[in-house]
């Protein structure tokens, strides 16, 4: 019996990017899976339902015929209470699944014994990279966020010798320089402005120093635990700030990528430091969801203060939904392959390390145990 696979479309506000593409389709059916998409599910990233059936998906018009006999369910946002309840007992989730602020729909699959694996609990290991759907959509935001601020700069990036006259280049500042903020440096070099870069782990350097930008040196080391950064202390942070702002004021452009996992994002830009930059600067602040890198920034919206644009954009990865689905679709591709055994059945024991580590729910109970401290708080 061939596993079936399902891929709703997307519903959140803003979402354009579907969770699997027609060449991973063709992939996932010559390994023997049935894949159902539902009608129109990559329309808004550019991916007809034509391309599908090319690729031996069926279409779905309809959830009851989507979700009918499916054993896994393929998304890209968590699923609400709503979506949940229409899928049948013992159906596996696997996608995004922001548990903390979404500990509801958390409960709703305990108790209707759903399993849920979620992409961003996968462990960071090397074997998990071909997986690691935190890293692919933090390459496509690190992209977007240099293109939509050189898009509200009026500036040009490059240095142009015109006949009107030589144009200094841009001077962009990346703050963070973990998967995004390497790409955004990477984005702002491509595009000609003079890069600086600045994070607390003094690994970055090395990493930012390749890609042909200069590393803000500080004698701080906030290396934490799993390669990420720890919080600083209050008199570490004065340092930051000092460093911080004065690279800010001499920027036309400046990335923050700022995040400590589990926390609010640090503030490293505050409303004073905005006063000194230059006018028609623009601040794209990636962890705008998160609190924001800059003490103005307001998510989903555009703002100016002093003559300076500070944008606090949510989803960026759904600006280039093309190819942060494929990317997408490519880790899914890959954590299927330890979910599904060589002979096209799903895995009876979850034992694999990645599977262990992502599995959130399963048989009725919470298996992560920071979000099963997290449910015991909630109200019965
Ligand atoms: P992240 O999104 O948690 O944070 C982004 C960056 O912000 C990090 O580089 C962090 O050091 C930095 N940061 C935090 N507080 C800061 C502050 N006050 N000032 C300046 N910068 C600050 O990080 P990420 O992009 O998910 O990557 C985290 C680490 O994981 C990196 O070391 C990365 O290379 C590593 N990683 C490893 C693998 C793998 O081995 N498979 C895959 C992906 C990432």
């Amino acid at each position: 019996m061939p596993v079936v696979i399902a891929i709703p479309r997307e519903t959140a506000e803003g979402e354009q990017r579907v969770a699997t593409v027609p060449e991973v389709v063709r992939n996932l059916t010559k390994a023997g899976h049935e894949v159902r998409i539902e009608h129109d599910a990559g329309g808004s990233s550019y991916y007809p339902d034509e391309l599908y059936t090319a690729a031996g998906a069926r279409v779905a018009a309809s959830h009851p015929e989507l979700f009918g006999g499916a054993r896994i369910v393929l998304r890209v946002q968590p699923p609400t209470v709503a979506d949940i309840d229409e899928l049948p007992e013992g159906t596996i989730i696997i996608g995004f699944m922001n548990a903390a602020t979404n500990l509801e729909a958390i409960a709703r699959m305990r108790d209707r014994k759903i399993t849920a694996f979620a992409l961003e609990l996968v462990p960071r290991i090397t074997r998990a990279q071909s997986m690691d759907a935190l890293s692919s959509q933090a390459t496509a935001g690190g992209y977007a966020a240099v293109v939509v601020g050189a898009d509200h700069c009026p500036k040009f990036l490059p240095m142009l010798t015109t006949a009107a006259g030589t144009i200094r280049p841009a001077t962009a500042l990346i703050l963070g320089a973990g998967v995004a903020g390497l790409m955004a440096i990477a984005t702002a070099k491509r595009l000609g402005a003079v890069v600086e870069a600045y994070d607390v782990r003094r690994a970055a350097g090395e990493q930012v120093r390749s890609l042909g930008a200069k590393f803000l040196e500080l004698a701080i080391n906030a290396e934490g635990q799993g390669g990420y950064a720890r919080e600083l202390t209050a008199e570490e942070k004065v340092q930051e700030q000092q460093m911080v702002s004065a690279a800010v004021a001499r920027a036309d452009i400046v990335i923050t990528t700022a995040a400590i996992p589990g926390r609010k994002a640090p503030v490293l830009i505050t409303k004073e430091t905005v006063a000194t930059m230059r006018p028609g600067a623009v601040i794209v602040d990636l962890a705008a969801e998160t609190g924001g890198n800059c003490e103005l920034t307001q998510v989903g919206k555009t703002i100016r203060d002093h003559g300076v644009t500070i944008i606090g954009p949510r989803n960026l990865p759904a600006r280039v939904a093309f190819h942060s689905s494929l990317m997408y679709a490519k880790n899914l591709q890959s954590f299927l392959s330890l979910l599904v055994d060589k002979d096209g059945n799903v895995v009876k024991e979850f034992t694999d390390e990645i599977l262990t580590a992502s599995l959130l729910v399963h048989e009725g109970e919470v298996r992560h145990a920071p979000t099963r401290d997290l449910m015991g708080g909630m109200k019965p």
